[in-house]
């Protein structure tokens, strides 16, 4: 519980004199695999106090001293999850209080980072009896719709994308690549479906079904490792009344992104697509390392444009959003190299700040005639 109300407190205050808030960074440690054990493979990761992460590459040294003043060897996030953590343990901490923010009309964003196989896809999406942060962010904010006294008024709509060798695809619809638009609520995929949530039961299954669109290929490295980056964008819409008794519309957007691995592609040997493939996801994945870099830096031009992922990660990064990443990582010694780099991208990101979220809304112009409809919501805003 400790962690929780941490995260609330940097969500909530911790913001300097410029408004601005830096993004909270998480990294979660995944048990060693059966194929890892199979080979022999050696502990390098060690977690301590759920914050601190020792890389130890032969696995069994616990001199954390000397290993605080090696360089890349130690690292501490915000919290750090160790293989025993559960789904709903990993939920909590990082992203239940984005859904909160999201239900008062405000921004959040949570991406997975790492190497093919580190875990992200079972962290975002999960498994039928394990959920991810995906399914539990739409349960829990369902269940808070519930609780509220206006319920009947919040619209939930949701979308899945993928961003596949520079090409934008509709994850719910597949078809022909979507373009993409900046308008003044920012970049979005034109046409793409903007589904309507009614509740969490149907949601598991459509995320299952969008993520077997996703683009897997087979490579040496991994059997089937995905190549491409998923974007679940859940928009939740609701009227208030404010004190002069009119009518605002709020929009809050929660965008849960599970990024292509990591790994450099020259990892897998396979030449032509499959290169011209890895330059792609390398190319998306290279630009969300500059903007982190000219972020950090606070360079007056950051390079969204580079790329497709980090044109549709403006506003997660630099914009107005509570902005969340998790980094996962591999226990294997035979990962060693992957997972130095990981939390080295993770430690850099603890420097990017984004500003503070407001709440998006919008003076609502109701018609003098009002429907049936309309009329009810006003006397039921009223009544509040
Ligand atoms: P990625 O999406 O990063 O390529 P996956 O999420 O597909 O990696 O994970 C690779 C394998 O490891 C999968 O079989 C997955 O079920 C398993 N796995 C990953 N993280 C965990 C975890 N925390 N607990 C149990 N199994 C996990
Ligand atoms: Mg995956």
């Amino acid at each position: 519980k400790g962690t929780k109300t941490a995260v609330a407190r940097k969500l909530s205050m911790e913001m300097d004199e410029k408004n601005e808030s830096r993004i909270l960074v998480f990294v979660r440690l995944r048990p060693m695999s059966k194929k890892e054990k199979e080979v022999g493979s050696r502990c390098c990761v060690k977690i301590v106090n759920k914050k601190d992460v020792y890389l130890t590459e032969f696995g069994n040294e616990n001199d954390y001293l000397r290993l605080k003043r090696l360089k890349g060897r130690h690292f501490t996030f915000d919290a750090s999850f160790p293989d025993s953590s559960a789904q709903c343990e990993v939920y909590t901490t990082t992203t239940a209080e984005l859904v909160e923010a999201v239900l008062q009309g405000r921004n959040g964003s949570v991406f997975c980072y790492g190497a093919t196989g580190a875990g992200k896809t079972y962290t975002m999406l999960g498994t039928i009896d394990n959920p991810g942060v995906m399914v539990l962010a739409i349960k829990d904010l369902f269940a808070k719709i519930r609780q509220r006294s206006f319920d009947g008024n919040h619209v939930v709509h949701l979308s899945y994308l993928e961003v596949y060798n520079e090409t934008v695809r509709d994850l719910l619809s597949p078809g022909r690549p979507l373009v993409l638009r900046e308008d003044k609520q920012g970049i979005a995929a034109a046409g793409l479906t903007q589904y309507r949530a009614y509740s969490t039961d149907e949601v598991m299954a459509l995320l299952q079904r969008g993520n077997q669109n996703r683009t897997t290929e087979p490579t040496r490295a991994n059997e089937t490792s995905s190549r491409s980056h998923a974007i679940l964008q859940v928009v939740v819409e609701y009227r208030v009344k404010d004190a002069s008794m009119n009518v605002i519309n709020r929009v809050g957007k929660l965008s849960l992104i599970d990024l292509a691995g990591s790994e450099r592609a020259l990892a897998t040997d396979q030449r032509t697509l499959r290169s011209l493939e890895g330059a792609n996801i390398n190319r998306s994945l290279l630009a969300l390392s500059s903007c982190i870099n000219a972020l950090v830096e606070h360079k007056k031009h950051i390079p969204y444009r580079n790329s497709k992922l980090t044109q549709l990660l403006k506003d997660s990064l630099g914009g107005a959003c509570n902005t969340v990443m998790i980094a996962n990582i591999s226990p294997s010694n035979v990962s060693f190299g992957e997972t130095q780099n990981t939390l080295h991208w993770a430690d850099r990101a603890k420097e990017i700040r984004t500003k503070t979220c407001e709440a998006n809304e919008d003076v609502l112009e109701l018609p003098e005639t009002r429907t049936a409809d309309q009329t009810k919501l006003v006397l039921e805003l009223q009544k509040e």
